[in-house]
């Protein structure tokens, strides 16, 4: 099983990063998504992903620090794409809930890192909270559903998340095992498991019954289970299923290593 999206560039994981891979492969996470959110985090992730083969890295400036994308930041994401280990432009998109960037901001890196995608031909890793109408608008506007990648799921309903599973992949996280999270249930029941990629982005959303500790790609596990007993399909297939997603995902994912 491979983790999708985890931001192992978390300064959480500064301290212990050996440990926690050995703890991951352990688990049988043979891989992980090491996803940027500013510029000094999206070159960490480039950097761990070289010197750790399992890992892969995603860049690019999240729409709280939509500020940060200056001109310069930009050119600096755009050399850090041609690295091999990059697969992804991510996350990127909308936060209306805790609004730490102004709207208008958050929509011009938005639509500033899409056009970042779709020259350097990746996939992107969209984040959206409580912005699920403006960033249909602005992937529309913009042909980004073309782009492929994951929709790094927060707060749409099982029928947009349907709708979406039409061009990019839905990423579960730990939500799916929270008992009161009944509506990230309905939507992993709604989605086929051939749309469906599995998470943590640790250190946040630790599953049950970890919660209360700092979310590692360790627990993925428990994710898988939970979305295994959910969708009534046993837990080899599940995993076999989302494995090759994260490939169907990011192509670039397996040109590193070469199988
Ligand atoms: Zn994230």
């Amino acid at each position: 099983m491979i983790d999708a999206h985890a931001h192992l560039n978390d300064p959480a994981f500064f301290d212990d990063l050996p440990d926690l891979l050995a703890r991951m492969r352990e688990a049988g996470v043979e891989g992980a998504l090491v996803v940027g959110y500013d510029l000094p985090s999206s070159q960490r992730a480039v950097t761990l992903a070289r010197a750790h083969p399992p890992l892969r890295a995603a860049i690019g400036v999240h729409p709280h620090d939509s500020k940060e994308l200056t001109d310069e930041a930009l050119v600096a994401l755009r050399a850090l794409a041609r690295e091999p280990e990059v697969v992804a432009v991510g996350e990127i998109g909308l936060d209306y809930h805790y609004d730490h960037s102004p709207r208008p901001v958050q929509r011009e890196a938005f639509r500033r890192q899409l056009a970042l995608a779709r020259e350097t031909a990746l996939p992107i890793v969209i984040h959206e909270r409580e912005a699920e109408e403006d960033v249909r608008a602005i992937l529309d506007a913009e042909d980004g559903w073309a782009l492929g990648g994951s929709w790094h799921c927060c707060s749409v309903d099982a029928a947009s998340a349907a709708e979406i599973a039409r061009h990019l992949f839905i990423g579960i996280a730990g939500w799916i095992t929270f008992p009161k999270s009944e509506n990230i249930r309905a939507l992993a029941r709604a989605v086929p498991l051939e749309c469906l990629l599995i998470e943590t982005d640790a250190p946040y959303i630790t599953p049950v019954p970890f919660r209360g500790k700092r979310n590692e790609p360790a627990y993925l596990p428990r994710t898988l289970q939970m979305l295994a007993q959910v969708k009534g399909i046993p837990e080899m297939d599940v995993e076999r299923t989302t494995t090759a997603n994260v490939r169907r995902a990011f192509p670039r994912w397996t040109s590193v290593e070469g199988g």
